[in-house]
């Protein structure tokens, strides 16, 4: 198989499944129990916090782990807002928000929050102006992904840090697309709550975290006295292990990142060459190394998903399932794309499992799969 879906999920790395599997079978205990066993289930999650502190640039008190992106994206909004004065009742998010906290966000209006999005331009970028003129002295914060996870276009992160402090506005940063694949440091970026998923970097499912700077105003979503109160439940230590070991596996991301934005370019130009139907957005501006995000011509992504599977090749498409059918991406809406062009959104997600004889296989098999198709979709258009 040809994996080219690393935005949806990426392999555990052996080494993180080496680390994780000791924790499964001997330190099961309850790192919340006085025994022995507890104290030394204990110590491993200390271990844990204190190598994310490391690797993220934090302190490990500001560390506070979680089931996942989700959960931290949803704990960080409504516990910054729960936290935030009384006249500071706006939320602001971005329009191309992951699709899990647009729903938080329409939840949030549901119950009487005023709630506003930042538009983004036709590439794909965030509307700085609009961004200027949204965030005043009456909202709680700003929430805004780094890397948006269909197209992955760079927001400006530093930017809008400097207009929510301006205001007086907390922000947070939705980092699960960008931590692992572009440098982060925590201290330094100008969030004050940032959210990251262990899955997305080659660590397990299910767990994650949200870092929160110290001293920042917050309000638990979950009861409990785990994580310094901040997110109550039984820690999932193998989990946070693993999340510690993909880290740590993660040594200097720039190097990773220029191999995987040369395979990416690599494979687009070729795709281009062989069907120059192949249409590609948000090429001209900063985005993730290994996401490309495009069409060719107006194929269906059925039809085109269908001929990848095919080749044995895994990709996804950017259209949103709905109970009806398939509706074009939000991405894709907010940055003006027309329908029917929408839903031939096909997403090539490349990652650290990637190698040039992938790239070099789907290029040698997908023209001559795809070429008959476009021409006869050039034959019936109008
Ligand atoms: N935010 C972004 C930008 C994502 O890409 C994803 C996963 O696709 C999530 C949040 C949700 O992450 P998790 O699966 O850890 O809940």
């Amino acid at each position: 198989m040809i994996y080219l879906d690393h935005n949806a999920t990426t392999p555990p790395a052996p080494a993180v499944v080496a680390a994780m599997l000791p924790v499964l079978s001997s330190l099961w205990a309850n790192s919340s129990s006085q025994h022995g066993p507890g104290q030394e289930a204990r110590r491993a999650l200390g271990a844990a916090r204190s190598a994310v502190a490391r690797v993220l640039g934090c302190k490990p008190v500001e560390v506070v782990f979680t089931s996942g992106a989700t959960e931290a994206n949803h704990m960080a909004v409504r516990g910054l807002l729960a936290a935030a004065a009384p006249e500071r009742r706006r939320v602001v998010f971005s329009r191309i928000e992951h699709a899990g906290h647009l729903r938080l966000a329409r939840a949030l209006a549901e119950s009487g929050v005023q709630v506003d999005f930042i538009p983004v331009l036709a590439d794909g970028t965030l509307d700085l102006p609009a961004a200027a003129a949204l965030i005043g002295p009456d909202v709680a914060l700003v929430s805004l992904m780094a890397a948006n996870n269909e197209t992955g276009a760079l927001m400006p992160v530093a930017e809008a840090a400097a207009l929510a402090q301006a205001a007086g506005a907390r922000l947070h940063v939705d980092a699960t697309q960008f931590i692992g694949k572009q440098p982060f440091v925590f201290s330094t970026c100008g969030a004050d709550a940032v959210s990251l998923s262990a899955h997305k970097f080659n660590g397990p499912k299910g767990v994650g975290a949200l870092l929160l700077r110290q001293g920042t105003p917050f309000t638990a979503q979950t009861l409990g006295s785990q994580e310094r109160g901040r997110r109550g439940g039984t820690e999932n230590l193998a989990g946070i292990v693993g999340l510690a070991a993909a880290l740590e596996l993660l040594g200097d991301v720039s190097v990773e990142a220029a191999r995987l934005a040369a395979l990416r370019d690599a494979l687009e130009n070729g795709l281009i060459h062989a069907l120059p139907a192949t249409h590609i957005w948000c090429r001209s501006v900063p985005r993730l190394p290994g996401t490309s995000y495009l069409r060719f011509g107006q194929l269906s992504v059925d039809v085109v998903l269908q001929r990848l599977e095919r080749l044995g090749v895994a990709a996804s498409s950017g259209a949103a399932c709905s109970s009806g059918g398939s509706e074009p991406s939000h991405v894709l809406t907010a940055m003006g794309v027309p329908a029917d062009e929408a839903l031939a959104a096909v997403r090539l997600s490349l990652g650290r499992t990637t190698t040039a004889e992938d790239v070099a296989s789907l290029l040698a098999l997908l023209p001559p799969l795809l070429e008959p198709l476009l021409q006869e979709e050039m034959l019936i258009a109008p």
